[in-house]
Parts: structure tokens; C-alpha cells; sequence
């Protein structure tokens, strides 16, 4: 490698150009508009124009009253081959697949998120995401039901306990919607199955929380923890809230994306008296940015709830620095910060969703830098076989050249940064200067 340095600053050209990408926008929403509206405590629930099409077309019986009610939303998900096709042209792949489809993770989506879901093309990104085809039913090498480990780290029924101070709380099977990549395929969306999630076994999880007091940090999850009733949701709430060494409560959960009508004042008033509360939000496309999500997170954001965002790498639909960029920074503006990006983890039937590692660190270099540094996410793979979280970033260190510490920026120029205490970078690259 042949580096030509000055102390402190580069001035050869950066080896690295901003990139040009075709940008995906967001649906163009006056946020000032919308919080406004949000403040005065209107009950009402906006309803695009997207929505109102769909609805008057495929349900023009409702109204919006029928669809702002997030239970008649969740009765009327869409879930069978039939349902699909009077919705969508299916390609014959999809239609065989939904058709022999048996056993956990069922075709479900919410018309809500249908309605933002191309009904022609299957390789329209949100449909990807919902509507299985045939290579779920592959199995590359090292795929697994269980990839994390989750199971063998279960401490009572629905309670995983791996890292020293916070758990993991399956709290419910259930979803509005179901992902094709989902990590816990094994165990949602399959009432009767394997995996059982009743308060009863909350009452175990419970009792094992109240005994161990290293626990500081609960994340409720499932399934979707706010598919559970509110007056359910509180009485859990309410039980972990008496546990005096339980500090800190956090919801995982897609519901403010696929049904945010679930986002009703009632349930955010409820939410707030359970604080310290957080909220971890999945995301995963720009086109999910709507007015509807909007009003959402703007209600769960004047609750006082910070709101963190998870989102898988996924091939084809969101592995593009043009569609990457301006989620995080829709998200942003919605208040939102950029928490987690995923490596998908390894789940069986998901290679078709999985890009390199090279690519996530690609989309990290295309961010850091380029933007705010709130939103940029920490990219992150979850270790199979039940490592956790092992976070990656783009190696910043180049080098060394005697006490100085030699380091890439978000350009790629290299700059010195005066370390004679350290020793990390010796030998990584040689001086063509020298
Ligand atoms: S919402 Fe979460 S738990 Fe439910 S199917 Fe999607 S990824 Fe899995």
C-alpha cells in the first residue's frame, strides 16, 4: 500500500467519492403538519389516500372507522391462498408456496400494510418481505430453527437468560403481520404448536425474575408483544414494575409499522405509566414511512417512550446505501433513532434475504460520515449457536507509523493521530513516504 502523508492532514483527493445512488424517498408528509395534530390530542387516526383507495376497493363495505380499529384490522388479516389472490396477482411460485405451506410462520398481513404492498409485482420490496415463495423451502448449510441459541439459554418456558443483566421475555406466538425472515419462525403464528405463551407461564417467568436479583433489564417480546390486550399488557407491566431490582422495561415490536392503529391514546396512556419504558421498532423500507406510521410513532414519541429502531439487512429490498439512507433519516425526523442493523441471522429457509457481511459494512461506510451520526445504526451479527450481539464496523485503523496511529475517515483520506502510548496498527502498513 503506498499512503502519502502529511501530519494530521491528507491532500490527495479522497480515494473514495460520495457515491451516486437513486435515492428511495419516503411518502412526502408535512411532519409539521402531523405533529401539530398529534399535540392537540386529536383520537381520530389519519387515513392516507393510499389507504382509503385500498380500502374502497377491497373492503367497501368499511369505512374508516372500520379501518382505524386495530382489532378489525387483525381480524381481517390476510392469511389464506384465497384472501391473497382476491388481493393480489400471485405468481405461480407464491401461490404454490402459500398453497402447501404448513406448520409455524403463516402468510398474515394487515390491509393496512397490504395496502402498501404492490398487488402486481412479487419483487416489490414489502411484498417480499410477507408473501413466501418456494426458497423458504430451502436449507443451505448452516441454517438452523434456531440459530441463536435461544432455546438452550430458556430458563423457565418463554425466558431467556444470557447475558448477565437483562432477559429476554416471549411474552406471545402472535403477530399482526409475519416476516419471511423471521428469527423466531420456530415459534409464532402456530397456536397448539410446540411453543406455548400463556399467562401461566408468565407466572414462572415472573417468579424467576423476582428471585434473581442481577436482572435489571427486561425486553418484552415474542411474537408481538403489542398484539396482547391492553388490560393484559398492564397487568404484566404492572407485575414487572413490583419487582424492585427491575430497572428498565423495553417492548420489541412491529405493530407501529404494519398496524399503527394499534397506536390508540389509551394504549400510549397505559404505556406511560410504566416508565422507565423504551421501545424497539421494526423497520425496514423507506415506503413504510407513512402518514399513518407517523401519527404513530409521534404519539409513542410525546409519551415520553424513547424509540430505538431494528432492521434486518435484507438482499434486494433495503441492501442499498439509496434505500438505507433515507430510512434512517426518516426515522430520525420521526424521532426515532437508528438502533440495530442485522446481519440476517441464518434462519432456515432465509438465504434468499441474506447478503455478505461486506455489504452491511458497505452500507455502515456509506452512512458514517455521509450524514448525522444519530442515524446511523450499529450494524451488528448475532452470533450463531448463542454468542449475542458482536458488533461490526469498518476497520477505521490503516496503520502506524511510529507513534503515530494512522486512520481511514468517512472519505477514505488517512489521517495521523499522535498515540505514542499505543501499539495497535504496528505492521499493518508500510510507509511508501519512508
Ligand atoms: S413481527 Fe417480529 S416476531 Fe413477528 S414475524 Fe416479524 S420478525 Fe417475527
Amino acid at each position: 500500500m503506498s499512503l502519502h502523508l502529511v501530519r494530521g492532514h491528507d491532500l490527495r483527493p479522497p480515494s473514495r467519492q460520495a457515491r451516486n445512488h437513486s435515492i428511495i424517498n419516503e411518502q412526502n408528509i408535512d411532519l409539521q403538519k402531523v405533529a401539530a395534530t398529534t399535540k392537540l390530542g386529536s383520537q381520530r387516526f389519519p387515513v392516507s389516500d393510499t389507504s382509503k383507495r385500498f380500502y374502497r376497493r377491497f373492503w367497501p363495505e368499511s369505512g374508516p372507522g372500520e379501518w382505524n380499529d386495530w382489532h378489525w384490522q387483525f381480524r381481517n388479516r390476510v392469511r389464506s391462498p384465497e384472501e391473497l389472490a382476491r388481493i393480489f396477482r400471485l405468481s405461480a411460485d407464491e401461490h404454490e408456496a402459500v398453497t402447501n405451506h404448513k406448520g409455524p410462520l403463516p402468510v398474515g398481513i394487515t390491509p393496512y400494510y397490504a395496502s402498501l404492498m404492490s398487488l402486481e409485482d412479487p419483487q416489490e420490496p414489502l411484498r417480499r418481505t410477507h408473501i413466501m415463495t418456494g426458497k423458504e423451502a430451502l436449507r443451505l448449510p448452516g441454517e438452523a430453527d434456531d440459530p441463536l441459541g435461544e432455546d438452550h439459554d430458556t430458563v423457565v418456558p418463554g425466558l431467556v437468560h444470557r447475558y448477565p443483566d437483562r432477559v429476554l421475555f416471549l411474552t406471545t406466538g402472535t403477530c399482526s403481520t409475519y416476516c419471511r425472515y423471521c428469527t423466531r419462525a420456530r415459534a409464532v403464528g402456530n397456536p397448539g404448536g410446540e411453543y406455548q405463551f400463556s399467562p401461566k407461564q408468565w407466572e414462572q417467568a415472573l417468579a424467576y425474575l423476582a428471585d434473581h436479583t442481577e436482572v435489571r433489564d427486561v425486553l418484552l417480546s415474542g411474537g408481538d408483544p403489542l398484539s396482547i390486550a391492553d388490560d393484559k399488557l398492564d397487568w404484566l407491566l404492572t407485575r414487572l414494575r413490583a419487582i424492585p431490582h427491575i430497572e428498565f422495561l423495553r417492548i420489541g415490536t412491529k405493530m407501529p409499522v404494519v398496524l399503527p392503529q394499534r397506536i390508540t391514546r389509551s394504549l400510549v396512556k397505559m404505556l406511560k405509566r410504566h416508565h422507565p419504558l423504551w421501545m424497539s421498532i421494526h423497520v425496514t423500507h423507506p415506503h413504510e414511512l407513512t402518514l399513518e406510521v407517523t401519527e404513530a410513532f409521534g404519539r409513542l414519541a410525546d409519551a415520553g417512550i424513547p424509540l430505538g429502531s431494528q432492521t434486518v439487512l435484507l438482499k434486494g429490498i433495503n441492501d442499498d446505501i439509496g434505500v438505507m439512507k433515507p430510512l434512517m433519516q426518516g426515522l430520525l425526523k420521526r424521532r426515532v433513532k437508528p438502533y440495530y442493523l442485522y446481519q440476517c441471522d441464518p434462519i432456515r429457509g432465509s438465504g434468499h434475504f441474506r447478503t455478505s457481511v461486506e455489504k452491511g459494512l458497505e452500507i455502515i461506510d456509506g452512512l458514517r460520515g455521509h450524514t448525522t451520526g444519530y442515524a446511523c445504526p450499529q450494524f451488528v451479527i448475532d452470533a450463531p449457536g448463542g454468542g449475542g450481539k458482536i458488533l461490526m464496523a469498518p476497520n477505521a485503523v490503516v496503520g502506524r507509523d511510529g507513534d503515530d496511529l494512522l486512520l481511514r475517515n468517512f472519505e477514505g483520506a488517512v489521517y495521523r493521530y499522535p498515540d505514542p502510548e499505543g501499539s495497535i496498527g504496528s505492521g499493518a502498513v508500510r510507509l511508501a513516504a519512508e
